[in-house]
């Protein structure tokens, strides 16, 4: 398989985490030639909308796909309203700069009312709720399984056969799409499949690496090529599919990338795009 047409890259902000600040970041991608970034919302807040905005325009970088909106599973109601209101805000931030696809994962379990039933049916019934929001700007709510050990912290639904089910129900392929993470689903036996199902749902695609001794779950994540993903294979599934939309590398990495002059990290990710993706 042919490494994929350059112009399909993507690179998170979040991958720059710690080293850069939003603006920091959207410059390093510039400077060494890469012109897309999904926002961080974390990272969007810290400057602000118009500084934001700014920083897009000056360095050229355009910002496709925002992260992250959702986490609907709080239990008191008052906190889910609450949620359901910063989501929509979300939502206008992420069509202002210019995003048709927002990633939205589904949150953790409460800690309050740990009842895992429950949540799920929360999340699912607070995604319902935002479609009308979604549907007035014209913004993909891409919803992300995450992996099942960050059920508790980050995501009730953890396969991608699960958020199948969830939009076949929903029945708003218009307004939801899917994203694939292959850090979240490589493990999955009904991966293909799952995938193929999906087909034009499929919105976003993350890559970074499974280290084989993982230190945290959840920010250790490694480049491609680092660890044990056959991030090509996926990529060829999608595409079985008909999918040729961006090749987003996210990278969660506090103990290694995170840490490392944000040049040679897009550097390290040019690279290894064209011999790992
Ligand atoms: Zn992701």
């Amino acid at each position: 398989m042919k490494p994929p047409d350059p112009e399909r890259l993507c690179i998170h902000q979040v991958t720059l985490l710690e080293r850069c600040d939003f603006c920091r970041s959207v410059d390093c991608l510039a400077r060494n030639g890469v012109f897309k970034t999904a926002i961080w919302r974390d990272m969007l807040d810290a400057v602000g909308l118009k500084v934001a905005k700014r920083a897009l325009a000056d360095s050229g970088v355009a910002a496709p796909v925002f992260c992250s909106a959702g986490f609907l599973t709080a239990a008191d109601p008052k906190t889910f309203n609450k949620a359901l209101d910063d989501n929509r805000r979300r939502i206008e931030q992420a069509a202002e700069l210019g995003a048709k696809v927002v990633v939205t994962l589904t949150g953790g379990l409460d800690p309050t009312a740990p009842d895992l039933d429950a949540a799920r049916a929360r999340a699912f019934d607070g995604l319902a709720q935002l479609l009308p929001a979604a549907r007035a700007t014209g913004v993909r709510l891409a919803l992300e399984p995450l992996h099942p050990m960050v059920c508790g912290l980050r995501s009730v639904l953890s396969t991608l056969g699960d958020a199948n089910d969830w939009l076949d129900q929903l029945d708003a392929d218009d307004t939801l799409g899917l994203t694939v993470d292959s850090y979240a689903l490589w493990w999955d036996p009904a991966l293909k499949r799952e995938i193929a199902r999906a087909g034009k749902r499929i919105q976003s695609f993350h890559v970074s690496d499974w280290r084989p001794e993982t230190r945290d779950v959840r920010l250790d994540r490694g480049m491609p090529g680092d660890g044990l993903i056959d991030n090509r294979k996926i990529r060829s599934w999608l595409e079985m599919t008909g999918f040729d939309g961006l090749i987003e590398v996210e990278i969660f990495s506090a103990l290694d990338w995170w840490r490392r002059d944000p040049d040679e990290v897009v550097r390290t990710i040019k690279a290894r795009y064209a011999s790992f993706l």
